[in-house]
Formats: structure tokens, C-alpha cells, sequence
């Protein structure tokens, strides 16, 4: 087997001047130094070197030692549509020469090479729904489309087209990248879009959702629009997610379809391992949000039935059925699941580590979804620190968030679930200490 390609050699290939070593942290924050490419032997023998502690959510102190950032070459990704010669590189950070176990990157990995160990390997899709949004003369924050009359702004022709030379740059950069974009639509809030590539294996589908959030961002940017992920940014209009859509293959084989087998109970067309592998998931849904949802904001998006222009679409209860779009887990057709509680703040790493944690935890017991339709029998949580209080309940989940800590057993590494839950505890406080507008118009001459 010929030897993969160099970090050096994919750069003089691309024509790149200057590399963005990038990882992110447990938010789901990019963070990167800009290498240039004189550098970047240096950059692949001895990685960027980060003060942990400026990072942010990582697990390192003022006193730590460097976090170090090691380039996946298998993750170069060209960008000359943001700047001319310009890469990305996902990076692995390390510290003191060792993965270190709270980046989620390394989760991630940890969680795949888990699921090869029990014989399969995943595929992800991953859907990014986001809003164009300017300032108004008066400094508010508006859809960037003008005319946000229709009533019904899903799959609008019009919006679409007056959004024509965004989402074209977006969908150009896409299919120059290889990643096949498909289709570009509009979704059920004025202002908001989807633009959707091809599954792939779980990392490249993680790593992408971050490049693409890049460039999203400063793409619209640079026509003077602010691109966001935020799980719900307007009361009464639908919320941004993230829906997963996962599969497995064990050996080159396809697991998830029934095939020409007896096992299909349901007659959905899924394996015996496909539906308990929807049963871990519902198992696990309300732990799983504290990844899927981690922000005080996501809970506005699960909680809403209804928005001004019709369904939310976003699932409040932990059920799963055949084609329908208001559960947590829909099953599209026999080779797929899609799950559907996941939002813009989601980390694509964490989120995909925990739906995999989730459902092998399924295919491991055997579990039963039950029929379609039905679930667990509770609802997902209704704010960020239910989710919490789930998570910490949930070996499962918080296993997952520990999975990268290998290398460093014995090495008193503080648990990254019980760091990862205590960052968001302090989140939902910080939020509810503010007192809000809505207090006032409710309060403030109440009584
Ligand atoms: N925007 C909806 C959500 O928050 C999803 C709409 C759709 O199915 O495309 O999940
Ligand atoms: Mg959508
Ligand atoms: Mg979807």
C-alpha cells in the first residue's frame, strides 16, 4: 500500500500559501493558527502549540502544559473561495504527546474505533439548516431578505432565487471540494436555508459540518450577512437543526436493511440490528440532548409544536416512526436512520459520538423501539439543565464523553462528562441569573 499523502505535498499540489491548523472545542468553538507554508513541515512534525486555558472548554488550566495541535492530513481541505491559497487542516490536539481526552475530535475517534471493535463501521449525513440575517437601520437583528412576505417560506422559488449568488458560491465551493451538494433550499423561516451534501464516514462528515459552518460564515460575511447556527434565534419561527442521518456496514455490507431475511417485525424494511439500534437511541434520548442541545437556546426549539408559518418540525418527545418528520427518530427508508433531536449548537463530533454510544448500547442489549410510534414514554427535557441532570444519570452518555481518555488512564485526568455537565450547569445559571425583557413586560407593573 502506497504511503498517503504528506501534509507538504498536498499543500504544493493545492497551491496553498498558508494552512489554518483548526480543531474545536467541547462547544464546538474553532479555534486555529494560521500557518504559513514555509512552516508547515514544523506544523506536521511537531503540531500548533495552543494555551489550553485561552482556548475555552478543554479541560486545561492557566499552569497546564501547551495543548498540541497535530494535522490530520486526511482532512485538508482547500478553501481558495475564501481567500486565494488558503486550507483548512483538522487538527488532533495532544497534550504532553498524548490525545488529548477532552477534544472532541479524539471522542469522536475513540467512539468509531469502539464501533469497529463490536464489527461495524459507521456513515453519517448531516444536515445544516442556518439563518441569513443583517442589521436593520434601527441595529436589529432581520432576516437579510427583504422581502420575508410569504406565509409559507418553506421551499420558497422565489426566496431561493433572490438568495441565488449565497447559496451558488456555497453549493460551488461544496461540489469543488468533492463533497456532493445535492440540493439548496429554503426552509420554514423566512431568512433560513439547507444546503446538503453526501453522507460519509463519521470524522470527514464531523469535520465538514465545521469547515462548512467556516465558510458559511464568512461567505455571508463577506456580502455583509451573518450566517447563524443558533438553535432558535426568533420566538414563533422555526428553529435551525442538525439531523443525523446514520447507517452502518459490517464487512462492505449494508447492516441497517432487512433484506431478503425473516427478521423484519415491523415491516419497515430494517434488520433485527437496525431496530435496536433505534431502541438505544430512544434509550438514551433524553441523556443524548445534552450534546444533540447543549445550549439554554436549543430547549426553544424542542419545545415549540407550532411557529407562525406552520409545524416546528423539531421533536419534543422521544418517539420514533416511519416517514414522519415531528419524531425524534424517522426512518426515511431501510438504509438509514435520521434523527432529528440535534440543532445548529450542536458539536458535530460530540453529537455524532453520542448517537453511536446510544445505539451500539442498543444493538449490545438487544433492545425492542417497540412500534412505530412509541418511545420511552417521557418527553426530552424541557431545559439545558434537565438535559444535564440526564446526562449524569446516564452511563451510556457519559461513558461516551470519556471514551478518549485511554492513554491518560492512571494519569488522575479529571472525567470530561463530569467537566462537560458542570460547564453547562454553570451555562443554565449564568442564563437564568439575566433578567430578561420578557420579566419586565410580565412583572414589572404586575403587582
Ligand atoms: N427546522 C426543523 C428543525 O429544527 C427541521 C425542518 C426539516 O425537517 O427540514 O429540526
Ligand atoms: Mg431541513
Ligand atoms: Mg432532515
Amino acid at each position: 500500500m502506497s504511503e498517503p499523502p504528506s501534509l507538504a505535498a498536498l499543500c504544493e499540489a493545492a497551491g496553498t500559501k498558508f494552512v489554518l491548523a483548526l480543531f474545536v472545542d467541547l462547544n464546538g468553538k474553532p479555534c486555529a493558527k494560521l500557518v504559513p507554508v514555509e512552516a508547515v513541515e514544523t506544523l506536521s512534525a511537531e503540531g500548533a502549540g495552543f494555551a489550553g486555558y485561552a482556548v475555552g472548554a478543554i479541560g486545561q488550566e492557566p499552569k497546564d502544559p501547551d495543548l498540541v495541535a497535530i494535522p490530520d492530513p486526511a482532512s485538508f481541505t482547500p478553501v481558495p473561495f475564501v481567500k486565494e491559497g488558503l486550507a483548512i487542516v483538522h487538527c488532533d490536539p495532544h497534550v504532553l504527546g498524548k490525545p488529548w481526552p477532552f477534544a472532541p475530535r479524539n471522542i469522536l475517534r475513540a467512539l468509531v474505533q469502539q464501533a469497529a471493535d463490536a464489527g461495524f463501521e459507521p456513515w453519517v449525513g448531516a444536515e445544516v439548516e442556518y439563518f441569513l440575517l443583517k442589521r436593520s437601520a434601527a441595529g436589529e437583528l432581520v432576516p437579510a431578505d427583504d422581502d420575508d412576505t410569504a406565509a409559507r417560506p418553506c421551499y420558497d422559488a422565489r426566496g431561493v432565487t433572490r438568495m441565488y449568488d449565497h447559496l451558488a458560491a456555497i453549493s460551488s465551493a461544496m461540489n469543488q471540494l468533492g463533497w456532493g451538494n445535492y440540493a439548496n433550499d429554503h426552509e420554514d423561516g423566512s431568512g433560513q436555508f439547507e444546503q446538503n451534501f453526501r453522507y460519509a464516514d463519521a470524522l470527514t462528515t464531523a469535520d465538514r459540518v465545521i469547515t462548512l459552518r467556516y465558510l458559511l460564515s464568512v461567505m455571508a460575511a463577506g456580502r455583509g450577512m451573518i450566517a447563524t447556527f443558533m438553535p432558535k434565534p426568533f420566538t414563533g419561527k422555526t428553529g435551525s437543526g442538525l439531523h443525523l442521518h446514520l447507517s452502518l456496514t459490517s464487512g462492505d455490507a449494508e447492516v441497517f436493511p432487512a433484506g431478503d431475511s425473516t427478521e423484519d417485525a415491523r415491516g419497515l424494511g430494517l434488520s433485527a440490528t437496525a431496530y435496536a439500534f433505534v431502541a438505544g437511541i430512544l434509550d438514551h434520548a433524553r441523556a443524548l440532548q445534552a450534546v444533540l442541545a447543549p445550549t439554554v437556546n436549543s430547549y426553544k426549539r424542542t419545545g415549540a409544536t407550532a411557529t407562525a408559518s406552520g409545524a416546528s418540525w423539531a421533536p419534543n418527545t422521544p418517539t420514533w416512526g416511519g416517514n414522519d418528520r415531528t419524531r425524534y427518530v424517522r426512518i426515511p427508508d431501510a438504509h438509514r436512520l435520521e434523527l432529528r433531536g440535534g440543532d445548529g449548537s450542536a458539536n458535530p463530533y460530540l453529537a455524532i459520538a453520542g448517537a453511536l454510544a446510544a445505539g451500539l448500547d442498543g444493538v449490545k442489549s438487544f433492545a425492542d423501539p417497540g412500534e412505530p410510534g412509541s418511545g420511552p414514554g417521557d418527553s426530552l427535557p424541557p431545559t439545558l439543565l434537565h438535559a444535564v441532570e440526564a446526562l449524569e444519570a446516564d452511563p451510556v452518555v457519559t461513558g461516551m464523553l470519556d471514551a478518549a481518555a485511554g492513554e491518560w488512564a492512571g494519569d488522575a485526568v479529571p472525567s470530561v462528562a463530569h467537566y462537560f455537565a458542570q460547564l453547562k450547569r454553570e451555562e443554565f445559571f449564568t442564563w437564568h441569573s439575566d433578567v430578561s425583557s420578557w420579566e419586565h413586560h410580565r412583572y414589572l407593573t404586575a403587582f
